[in-house]
């Protein structure tokens, strides 16, 4: 099995029919793709980086571009790549991801203080 990434991939479309572009390196593949696609709604992804606890899926986020899609609304997507996260249902750039991580680390500080104020209840410190 060749690990080559291709430089190009080629897509039957519903209205284009065979579309051959170019092949991000970090896109995962089009093994699954629906020859009923339409050109503007094809997407390049990349593996999820999924958070998971116990068996709930609690985020998933990966790298999205659909490069024929038409400048589209901030957040929808579009042909400026962007990480894809679910579930909030948008698009993000690198501020905005940074400004998540950052959300995410102080919501951890939050989980921990509840673990440490819990332990001090169920020790009989704190009622
Ligand atoms: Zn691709």
């Amino acid at each position: 099995m060749s690990t080559e990434h291709p430089p190009t991939v080629t897509l039957t479309t519903s209205d284009h029919g065979d579309v051959t572009l170019p092949e991000p390196s970090w896109c995962l593949g089009h093994a699954i793709h629906d020859p009923e696609t339409q050109y503007a709604n094809i997407i390049h992804s990349s593996t999820d980086t999924v958070l998971t606890f116990r068996r709930a899926l609690l985020m998933t986020a990966c790298l999205v571009q659909s490069p024929n899609a038409a400048p589209g609304t901030e957040g929808l997507g579009g042909p400026t790549p962007g990480v894809s996260v679910y579930p909030l249902g948008e698009t993000l750039g690198p501020d905005q991801l940074y400004d998540l991580a950052g959300r995410l680390d102080a919501y951890a500080d939050q989980l921990r203080d509840l673990a440490d104020q819990l332990t001090r209840i169920l020790g009989g410190e704190d009622r």
